[in-house]
């Protein structure tokens, strides 16, 4: 399933969808984002599953733009390259813009 963790407002749209089939819950972007945007949470979108996935905290859902902006200058970036998704093996995250 598609979590997608975020807003639009009159700028666009500022979503990260994390794939929780696959998330397994390494936690390895916890640390890997400088800031602070992910926790492990328990998974509520698979009762079968024993693993924690990997969340948007609730405090940067409300403001992704600016708390990724530091990742995304406006002279362009690299979306395979940002620490979050470089730390995701199993290449389960996204982010919309
Ligand atoms: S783009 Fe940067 S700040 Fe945003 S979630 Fe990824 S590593 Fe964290
Ligand atoms: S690095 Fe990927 S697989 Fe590991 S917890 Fe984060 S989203 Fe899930």
């Amino acid at each position: 399933m598609l979590a997608n963790y975020g807003y639009k407002d009159g700028s666009g749209e500022f979503f990260i969808v994390v794939d929780t089939d696959k998330c397994d819950g390494c936690g390895a972007c916890v640390p890997a984002c400088p800031a602070g945007v992910f926790e492990l949470v328990e998974n509520q979108y698979d009762i079968d599953a024993e693993n924690p996935i990997a969340a948007v905290t609730k405090e940067h859902s409300k403001k992704l733009k600016y708390s990724c902006g530091p990742c995304k200058p406006a002279s362009g970036y690299d979306k395979a390259g940002m620490a979050c998704v470089k730390s995701c093996e199993t290449r389960a995250i996204e982010h919309s813009w």
